[in-house]
């Protein structure tokens, strides 16, 4: 751990990502997606821990998994046996997680024991960090709070990243498994919208998504694929460059736009 008096500086920063994670196959099948993860993983410094924001963990009020040996959480159904064999058997953190919870004075995070590594977990981790030794733990989305207490939130845990802590978002920007396998425009001009968005750095824009109208309605049917952006665009560092590691769309309605910003 670093000493708590070395002062912060950008060389011990964690980047933090916001990953498109698509089909829970793209974690065992040749494709495109993949491939960058396993490209970007190579590139990453290693941290001391990953904080994961998952679409796939949703409860009411913020919750933090304290388990020291996180369960691999099949959590799909329709899918061939190997992708239910996959293992990802990276340590837990319950020691960084205790601290994200200390953040909270008021108990606005609640530590459990009763999730793991879902599939928005572990199947791009198992890319980026195939050896599966950096130590993981999950934050959960609170469904019951709206995208600006999202935010706010999400804000207060920025100093994870000074603390050797990589925070990785895992959503889709688009997500509307009810329209697939054709071009849609309102998934481009929405993917789009977020795009310019992020370049400019205009939270109330992200925060806002209803400001596109119709587009934002069918993108973003529910919630819990967007909310993972809000999470890593709210911890963005003022000397951080972003970029984005992919830029396409898989079936048509699910955006596969990943963002860094080291
Ligand atoms: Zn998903």
């Amino acid at each position: 751990m670093m000493n708590s008096k070395t002062p912060p500086n950008t060389a011990t920063r964690m980047p933090a990502l916001f990953i498109g994670h698509g089909s829970p196959m793209n974690a065992i099948t040749q494709n495109p997606f993949r491939d960058t993860w396993i490209n970007l993983g190579k590139t990453l410094p290693r941290p001391n821990a990953i904080l994961c924001i998952s679409a796939h963990w949703q409860t009411n009020g913020t919750q933090v998994c304290m388990a020291e040996k996180p369960e691999t959480i099949h959590d799909f159904g329709g899918f061939p046996q190997e992708l239910f064999a996959q293992q990802y058997p990276a340590p837990g953190a319950p020691d960084i997680a205790q601290m994200t919870c200390d953040f909270f004075a008021d108990g606005t995070i609640t530590p459990t024991l009763d999730w793991g590594l879902d599939h928005g977990a572990w199947t791009i981790l198992q890319s980026l960090f195939p050896l599966a030794d950096v130590p993981v733990f999950q934050l959960s989305l609170a469904m019951d709070l709206s995208f600006s207490e999202h935010f706010s939130l999400a804000r207060r845990l920025a100093s994870l990243r000074e603390k050797g802590v990589m925070v990785i978002g895992s959503g889709n920007i688009v997500h509307n498994l009810r329209l697939l396998n054709q071009k849609f425009d309102w998934a481009i001009e929405f993917d789009n919208y977020i795009k310019s968005a992020l370049e400019t750095n205009n939270e109330e824009a992200l925060i806002h998504i209803e400001r596109a109208g119709n587009a934002a309605r069918l993108a973003v049917p529910t919630n819990e694929h967007y909310l993972p952006l809000l999470y890593i665009a709210a911890i963005r560092h003022v000397d951080d460059n972003m970029h984005f590691l992919t830029e396409a769309f898989d079936l048509g309605s699910l955006s596969m736009r990943s963002v860094i910003y080291q």
